[in-house]
This record gives C-alpha cells, sequence and structure tokens, in this order.
C-alpha cells in the first residue's frame, strides 16, 4: 500500500522555497530515487514517524550515530541534565576530558584526542596535522571514499557527490586539489606506484578502512597492511577515517577489527550520539603539533561543547559497558542481509550484498563491489524501484545505492521480519517490472 505523502510533499515544497533543494545536506534528497522525501517528525528506538504519520523502520541511523537507537533514554537525561547547567561556555569544562579518555580507552595507538564539530573539520584538520608533521605536501585518497566536504578532498569523494553523479565540485579551484592523488581502493599496487612517483613529498594516505560512502565496501585481506607498511616506508602518516567505522564495527573501530593500527584516527558520528562532534586522534609526538602546544592551528567557538559531550559520553559508556551488542548487531544485520538476499534470489534479481558487522549495502548487480568502478556498474533504476517499495512497506534506508545502510543496538527480530517481507514484495515488484519490458 503506497504511503500518505500530502504533508510532507507540502513541508519540501515550503522548505525548497527558502533552503536550497529544500535539504541541508544534499544526501536527504531524493533526486537518485525519485518520490516524496518523508518529513520526520519524531523517532523512538529502531523506528520513525513523518509528518503524515507514516511508521518507518529506520536503517539510517542519522547516517551512523545513532547506534543506541533514537531518543535512546540515557542520551537524552544526559543532554536535558547538561542543557539546564548552561548550553556553551567557550571554556573548558568537565566534559571534555571525560569524553576523551573514554575516545583514547578504544584506541590503544592513540594517546591524545581535539574534538571539532564535524567529520568534516576532523578529516581536515588531520590532513593539516599530517602536513605540518611532514612538511610534505601531497595526500592519498581513494576514489569512492568520503572524507567531508574540504576543498582538498572533494575529489572523486563517494557518497553524496557520486549520488548526484558530479565528478569533484564547482568552486574547488584545480590548484586546491592539485595534491590530492585519488587512486582505486583495495589496489595497493597503485598505492606503491604513487609513493614511488613522490618520493618523500606525500604527507598521508587518508582512507576508509571499511567504507561506506560508495556502499559498504570491505578491505580486501592484506589492504590495510599493506598501507601500513608502504606509509610507513616513506615516512608518511596513515589516517583511518573512522568517522563512521569508530564504535560501530567495534568499541575500537575498524582498527580493532582488522588488527592494523594508523598513525592518526578520524572520528565523528557515534561519538557524539547525535549531537554534532568530530575528533583526531593520534600519538603525542604528533598532536603536540596542534595550537596552542604546537604551530598547527585548529579553533572552534562550540568545539567540546557541553550537550555534545554529554551525548557522545553516555553513548559511549553504554557501548563500553555493554560489549555484547556488537555480536549482538552483528548477528541480527547478518540474518537481515541473509534474508533479503534469499528473497532477491527467489525472484530472480541479481544482487551482491556487501555487510561488516552492523554496516550494509544491497547493490543491485550480479558481480562483486569491491572499489568505485564496481558499485558505479550498478542498476540504479533497479535500487530506485527497490527504494520506493521498501518506503511504502515501512522501511527507511539511505535514498542512494552508494550509501551504507545501518542497523542499531535496538532492531529486533520483528524488525527484521517486516523487512524481509518488504524486501519481498519489492523484488516481485521488480521482477514483474522487468517481465513487462521484456514483452512490451
Ligand atoms: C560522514 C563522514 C564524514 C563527514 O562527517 P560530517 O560530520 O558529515 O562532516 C567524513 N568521513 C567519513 C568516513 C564519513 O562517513
Amino acid at each position: 500500500m503506497a504511503r500518505k505523502t500530502q504533508e510532507s510533499r507540502r513541508l519540501q515544497q515550503r522548505a525548497e522555497a527558502v533552503i536550497p533543494g529544500g535539504v541541508n545536506s544534499p544526501v536527504r534528497a531524493f533526486r537518485a530515487v525519485g518520490g516524496d522525501p518523508p518529513f520526520i517528525v519524531r523517532g523512538e528506538g529502531p523506528r520513525i514517524w513523518d509528518a503524515d504519520g507514516n511508521e518507518y523502520i529506520d536503517y539510517v541511523g542519522s547516517w551512523g550515530p545513532l547506534v543506541l537507537g533514537h531518543a535512546a533514554p540515557a542520551v537524552v537525561e544526559a543532554v536535558v541534565a547538561a542543557a539546564r547547567k548552561g548550553t556553551s561556555f567557550g571554556a573548558s569544562t568537565p566534559a571534555e576530558a571525560d569524553l576523551a579518555e573514554v575516545v583514547l580507552s578504544a584506541f590503544p595507538a592513540m594517546e591524545k584526542v581535539r574534538f571539532v564539530s564535524s567529520g568534516t573539520e576532523a578529516t581536515m584538520s588531520a590532513i593539516r596535522l599530517a602536513r605540518a608533521y611532514t612538511g610534505r605536501k601531497y595526500i592519498v585518497k581513494f576514489e569512492g571514499c568520503y572524507h567531508g566536504h574540504a576543498d582538498a578532498l572533494l575529489v572523486k569523494a563517494g557518497s553524496g557527490v557520486a549520488t548526484l553523479g558530479i565528478p569533484g565540485s564547482a568552486g574547488v579551484p584545480e590548484e586546491f586539489a592539485q595534491f590530492t592523488l585519488a587512486l582505486p581502493y583495495n589496489n595497493a599496487d597503485a598505492v606503491d606506484q604513487a609513493f614511488k612517483k613522490f618520493p618523500g613529498q606525500i604527507a598521508c594516505v587518508i582512507v576508509e578502512p571499511v567504507v561506506g560512502n560508495m556502499g559498504c565496501v570491505p578491505p580486501a585481506s592484506g589492504f590495510l597492511d599493506a598501507l601500513r607498511y608502504i606509509t610507513s616506508r616513506d615516512s608518511a602518516l596513515l589516517i583511518f577515517d573512522e568517522v563512521m567505522t569508530g564504535f560501530r564495527l567495534a568499541f575500537g573501530g575498524a582498527q580493532e577489527v582488522y588488527g592494523t593500527a594508523p598513525d592518526l584516527t578520524t572520528l565523528g558520528k557515534i561519538i557524539g550520539g547525535g549531537l554534532p562532534v568530530g575528533a583526531y586522534a593520534g600519538p603525542a609526538e604528533i598532536m603536540d603539533l596542534v595550537a596552542p602546544l604546537g604551530p598547527m592551528y585548529q579553533a572552534g567557538t562550540l568545539s567540546g561543547n557541553p550537550l555534545a559531550m554529554a551525548a557522545g559520553l553516555a553513548t559511549l559508556t553504554y557501548l563500553r559497558d555493554n560489549r555484547e551488542v556488537y555480536g549482538r548487531m552483528e548477528r541480527t544485520a547478518a540474518t537481515l542481509v541473509t534474508m533479503v538476499a534469499s528473497a532477491a534470489k527467489d525472484a530472480g534479481v541479481p544482487l551482491t550484498c556487501n555487510r561488516v558487522g552492523s554496516m550494509f549495502t544491497w547493490f543491485f548487480t550480479a558481480h562483486p563491489v569491491t572499489d568505485w568502478e564496481s558499485a558505479a556498474r550498478c542498476d540504479v533504476d533497479a535500487f530506485g524501484r527497490f527504494y520506493r517499495a521498501m518506503l511504502d512497506g515501512g522501511v527507511y534506508l539511505p535514498p542512494s545505492q552508494f550509501e551504507a545502510a545501518f542497523l542499531g543496538t535496538e532492531h529486533a527480530e520483528e524488525d527484521v521480519r517486516q523487512t524481509v517481507y518488504a524486501a519481498r514484495q519489492a523484488f516481485a515488484g521488480i521482477k514483474a517490472a522487468r517481465a513487462g519490458t521484456a514483452t512490451s
């Protein structure tokens, strides 16, 4: 049954008159999938409700942060208690070191951390720091990896840029991106060649250790170790952008799961528990280059904001004290992804399922997806049809083939059952549409 959309459509039209595209982040637009984006008015646990009263199982989780689900009582209480004491001081508060200690306890290779207000700020600052530390200009990133919207990082940048089919971004002078080398993900040889071509000139390699921003793409066996080896060999820094994977794949992120330690780690999303927090961390030797101790400048009026610290601390302490949730999320996600895969098989719809822990993507292709080139070959029209049918079936997924979906601690068996049921209907629709085009 089609969902009601009248009120969301009215709100979208109103927003479009005053906000570009009606959205404050392009990934929220429904251009890639079609249909009316639901305007959300409330969330609780794994579910959200829109302005027309439709209820959805949410697999976006605010694009990653809400691992504990919506309006998690511990987080809400912590934020309210902090707000009662004042929302911002622009001076140090005890909560900042509280959160720093918990964050560092998760990452043994990191000794100091600086909080900022978004993942974009975290990666931008980490790169500035890598350049300051090494005195070098070039940086290596990978095609399809998204590291926020700083000028030098908007090169073959995955996520919304890929969804909208934009190669880079207008407004970035060539000169600002000339030191960014974009290489194919999972291709260690390409990295080795780049280091041979620019010896002693590459400051860092920045990578999503598990990619979420071209859809979920795991690192090939040995890829992260090869990056570790090559960067160390040339005295360049290795940056793991764990804005998405930190505290999601394990308490200690992808570096815990894969056993490879980077030099710098960038964080965001979950560490803010739904409020704006980003961070970059590393050994004291490198982090002490940051002002006021050193010459690398980075600042923020609302950095370490008390409400954001409170939400982050409530989220991380819950995860730290309930580590069994990682195993549970993994099992629930595995069941969900496998059951949807077999529903696709039954309907004869080619589907490739990539999943790491509670991150996953259903790619509409028969071929393995290991990098941007293989991701880009997916049937995005089939994805759009699937997407709209899932929405009608009460399932809210990221509105793009090139984004990862997330499951949280609150998703239960009944959510999985409803999702699989909706997927069966959706695949039947795709199969019928294909039969229709074949005969007409
Ligand atoms: C979301 C994301 C960012 C950007 O974070 P914002 O808070 O949106 O600025 C950077 N890197 C990765 C890997 C991300 O997933």
